[in-house]
């Protein structure tokens, strides 16, 4: 059985390498050769955490296993990451573990691909400004891999804690690309791409302030209660997920599922527009939105790309188990 440390992680993959292994997997679930099994998340009573585990399988790369982890709030504070995760990895053809994976860090790459494949693949050509609501751990992430997607120009940020600004101030000056901390008037009416990775647990941004032909891709509600922007703008958009059933009972399309203002038809997995079984935007004026949940198979996936690294390189611990 293979470790990989969490501090080898940023050594052994890329943003560019999450992408492709993010959006191999989102193609294998669009082709029915991979599926996620039922996610559990768990209020634990103990430090306000989030505790649980998400898994499944993949044919076509033969990746099986879980994710275990959660989100701890209070950590920050600590100095350590509000979510701590490992992944555990097995052998599809014996069922014995075969590797186990520091899983902080390819949380962030594993969703900060998700939303830069929907960015990719939905967004106009010509975005030039990307408004980023949230400021916490994921969102510089969230910004570097969308900056790889279009010519941003431009970068616009509001967030509800006002003393977590720097951290999009300081991710866009590294990117070389102009920052302002806007309204969110003015974020919704001047961005052609909009992330929102936020902890809320009510609608932020409202449909009457975002403008046609936006692409917004809701990264944060991962948790049943969760929300981020109202329901009718969820309702105004073209629906795409990473997986549907996981947008109806944790994702942002929760709300409006069950309010009724949207069926499970109205939602399309991203993995088909990838395969190019479904055209994606179909035109300028279009409000596109990608629910990204966050799938157990996206860190199996990126995990399975460390391993493959990590053995090339002779950067594995291997352990008799
Ligand atoms: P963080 O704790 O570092 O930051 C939290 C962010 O949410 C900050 O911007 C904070 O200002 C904001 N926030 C907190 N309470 C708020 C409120 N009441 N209203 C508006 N904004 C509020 O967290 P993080 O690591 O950056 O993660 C952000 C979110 O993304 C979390 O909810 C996390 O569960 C989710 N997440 C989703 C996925 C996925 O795959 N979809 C993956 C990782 C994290």
């Amino acid at each position: 059985m293979y470790i990989i440390p969490e501090k080898l992680i940023s050594e052994l993959i890329s943003l560019k390498t999450s992408y492709s292994a993010v959006e191999d997997v989102f193609s294998a679930m669009a082709k029915k050769k991979a599926y996620n099994f039922p996610v559990i998340r768990e209020s634990i009573g103990y430090s306000n955490a989030l505790y649980g585990f998400k898994s499944g399988f993949d044919k076509e790369s033969l990746s099986l296993g879980l994710k275990a982890g959660g989100y701890w709030p209070e950590n920050e504070s600590m100095g350590i990451p509000n979510h701590q995760s490992t992944i555990f990895l097995f052998d599809a053809n014996t069922g014995k573990i075969s590797a186990i994976v520091g899983g902080n860090l390819l949380t962030a790459f594993r969703t900060a691909a998700a939303s830069s494949i929907s960015i990719n693949h939905l967004a106009r050509q010509d975005s030039k400004v990307l408004g980023m609501i949230g400021a916490g751990h994921q969102s510089a992430f969230q910004m570097q891999a969308a900056a790889q997607q279009r010519g941003f120009e431009k970068i616009l940020g509001w967030n509800h804690h006002p003393e977590m600004i720097s951290r999009l101030e300081q991710t866009a000056e590294e990117l070389g690309i102009p920052y302002e901390t806007v309204s969110l008037d003015r974020l919704g009416a001047e961005s052609d791409v909009i992330i929102t990775i936020t902890s809320s647990f009510s609608a932020i941004l409202k449909s009457c302030q975002v403008k046609p032909g936006t692409h917004i891709a809701c990264m944060g509600t991962d948790t049943k209660g969760k929300q981020e922007v109202g329901s009718d703008l969820v309702a105004r958009a073209s629906l795409f997920s990473d997986e549907m059933e996981q947008s109806i009972t944790i994702g942002e399309a929760q709300h409006a599922f069950n309010s009724g203002l949207i069926s499970k038809e109205n939602i399309i997995e991203i993995g088909s527009v990838i395969n190019g079984t479904h055209p994606g935007r179909k035109s300028e004026k279009e409000i596109t939105m990608f629910d990204g949940t966050g799938v157990g198979l996206q860190d199996l996936a990126v995990a399975g790309r460390v391993v493959k690294e990590a053995v090339e390189r002779g950067l594995v611990i291997n352990v008799e188990f």
